[in-house]
């Protein structure tokens, strides 16, 4: 838990969000800018900045994370019909906004080009 941070807040409550899944290890809400008709974010509990390789907590956080994104799909029958596309900003290039780690599910329409 960071304090001066956005999703940190919003898992502790101090910032409402409609919660549409939550598990012992990560929540998922609806985006608050969406850049689709279905924009989700798939947020683990813990503050991870930095994707990293090195531990293998990490890779079971991130397959977990994963597995999340598929059953939020799985919850849109546009989705699974249509298509989607998953997204993870890192760093200042990518414009990452929140730099506490998170998937985006993206989907409803037609994307455009990715970047
Ligand atoms: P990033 O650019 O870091 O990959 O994505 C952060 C996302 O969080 C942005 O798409 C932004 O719209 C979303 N966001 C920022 N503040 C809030 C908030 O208070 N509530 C929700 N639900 N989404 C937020
Ligand atoms: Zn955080």
């Amino acid at each position: 838990m960071t304090q001066d941070c956005i999703f940190c807040r919003i898992k502790s409550g101090d910032i409402p969000s409609e919660m549409l899944f939550m598990d012992d290890l990560s929540f998922v809400i609806r985006d608050i800018n969406p850049v689709a008709p279905i924009h989700l974010l798939i947020i683990p509990i813990e503050h991870v900045t930095d994707i990293s390789t090195s531990s293998q907590d990490q890779f079971d956080l991130l397959s977990h994370l994963m597995m999340v994104a598929k059953r939020m799909v799985d919850r849109h029958k546009d989705l699974t019909d249509n298509g989607w596309r998953l997204v993870i900003n890192q760093g200042r290039f990518s414009g990452q906004e929140i730099p506490h780690l998170h998937l985006h599910i993206l989907g409803g329409q037609k994307l455009g080009p990715i970047a």
